[in-house]
């Protein structure tokens, strides 16, 4: 056991509700320039604590140690990127649009608002808000993944060294019943989740029911297709970082591999490096890959693994069974190919989240395209080439987030996150200029100024 931690209940969310509603009073009022002080503070206590945060990241969450500090890293790129919200954050202005007449409008902070996050980004899903919300002149509350608590606990305490005004930052750990105590209060306006698709649209529906302001992103099934005139060593490596980095817990792994036209020598290259990729315990040395979350998951992956078998397809490497030694009891799966199963099975639709790669075969450009874009999620889709397919690939697959000779196209925060399709419930995505507009709204005035009146009334 490396921890426990409380499990919350509609009560805490409601002592964090009325905490955050007192922190928003003070925390509105203070200039953008003085809040985002704060901000430039977080980044230095971030990058100061970078080891030990991603530390606690491979011991809660298995990943390997460069994969817990590189989610910190993109979680600091988030918190410089809202550094700029003083300039994100300016109005617009219109003088004489009739004549002594001037309209403007300015953006003010839309209240309390919450994030409910997944576990498999345990330090960087929560900075893809976070760092806005606050700077945009919010509170916040953050109920971190039950499967993951302990990553953000450290983080949240550490933020005590920034002295935030009372009620600004807040915390609840739980499950279900915390969610819909979060959805259901009348005092949060705004409500960030990330995790599975089935959660997001019923955090959407249920929140949007409830007047908040929505955003819910969702599962993936991420495609990458490999032309003929791709390079075979670049697509190699991408392909299977993609594949099995995180082992292949991440919502821009690629799962489906698409060949088209000639493909024995790919085939080959990809099935050499998966066997070569080493599984392991995330601190120690040469490990590439760790175990999947939880034993529930282990048997789930498992069995989408059987699934694949029945419906047709067959193992290139076999990476269930996997026994890693002084580990007998963690919930490895190493690295899987399953070679052809049908494009219109149950498993080709289905996201594994496990590190398994599905390798299938396709003639064309356009079948592969159509075969993409039939598939119920938007998150990513990748194409490996030299030529000219990649912008017709750019243009036609219903993605939102797409990689050109790319395998993991995961947006910097200056970009909005931009899944579609099952894969994101909403408007305004998280990272960006997408969060300014998230976490305000905007207000118009309309002026008329006496001197400047010319008729009478
Ligand atoms: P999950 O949906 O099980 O849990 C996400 C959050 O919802 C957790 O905080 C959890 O406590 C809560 N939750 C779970 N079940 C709930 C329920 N029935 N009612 C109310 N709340 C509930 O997701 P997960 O397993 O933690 O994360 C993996 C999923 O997240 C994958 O599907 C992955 O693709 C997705 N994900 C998507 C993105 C993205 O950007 N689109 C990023 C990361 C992960």
């Amino acid at each position: 056991m490396l921890a426990l931690v409380p499990s919350g209940s509609v009560k805490d969310v409601e002592a964090a509700a009325v905490a955050a509603e007192k922190g928003f009073s003070e925390w509105r009022r203070m200039p953008v320039s003085k809040r985002v002080q704060y901000l430039f503070q977080l980044k230095k206590l971030l990058e100061d604590n970078i080891d030990d945060i991603a530390r606690t990241i491979v011991l809660e969450s298995g990943k390997t140690f460069i994969e817990g500090k590189a989610e910190m890293v993109r979680a600091i790129e988030n918190v410089e990127n809202a550094c700029g919200i003083p300039t994100l954050i300016q109005g617009e202005f219109s003088e004489d649009i009739a004549q002594g007449i001037d309209e403007y409008m300015i953006r003010q902070p839309l209240g309390v608002c919450a994030c409910i996050a997944p576990f498999n980004f345990p330090g960087m899903i929560p900075f893809w808000f976070l760092p806005y919300a606050l700077a945009c002149g919010n509170s916040y509350i953050l109920k971190p993944s039950e499967k993951v608590p302990l990553t953000m606990t450290k983080v949240i305490g550490l933020m005590d060294q920034l002295n935030l005004p009372k009620g600004v930052i807040n915390m609840v750990h739980g499950g279900r019943e915390v969610v819909d105590g979060l959805l259901e209060h009348p005092v949060i306006k705004g409500i960030s989740f990330v995790g599975s698709s089935s959660v997001a649209r019923y955090v959407y529906a249920k929140g949007a029911a409830n007047g908040k302001r929505v955003q819910a992103q969702g599962g993936a099934k991420n495609p990458v297709i490999i032309l003929p005139d791709a390079d075979i060593d670049m697509t190699t490596q991408i392909v299977v970082d993609s594949v099995f980095g995180c082992a292949g817990q991440r919502c821009l792994a690629a799962s489906t591999i698409i060949t088209v036209g000639e493909h024995s020598d790919i085939t080959e290259s990809l099935v050499e490096s998966t066997k070569d990729r080493k599984t392991g315990f995330g601190l120690e040395e040469g490990v590439l890959m760790g175990p999947v979350i939880s034993v529930e998951s282990k048997n789930r992956v498992n069995g989408l693994i059987s699934k694949g078998l029945n419906e047709g397809g067959k193992l290139l490497v076999d990476g269930r069974n996997a026994e890693i030694s002084g580990f007998e009891q963690g919930n490895f799966i190493k690295p899987t190919i399953l070679e052809n199963i049908p494009l219109d099975g149950e498993l080709a639709g289905t996201e594994i989240f496990g590190p398994v790669m599905s390798l299938v075969h396709i003639q064309t450009i356009e079948e592969a395209i159509q075969f993409i874009n039939s598939g119920k999620y938007g998150n990513m889709a990748c194409i490996t080439s030299s030529g000219l397919h990649a912008r017709k690939f750019r243009h036609e697959a219903e993605a939102g987030n797409i990689g050109i000779n790319i395998g993991v196209a995961a947006p910097v925060a200056q970009f909005p996150f931009s899944g579609w399709k099952e894969s994101f419930y909403g408007d305004l995505h998280g990272q960006g200029k997408h969060a300014v507009e998230f976490f305000t709204q905007t207000k118009v005035v309309i002026e008329r100024w006496l001197k400047e009146w010319n008729r009478k009334f």
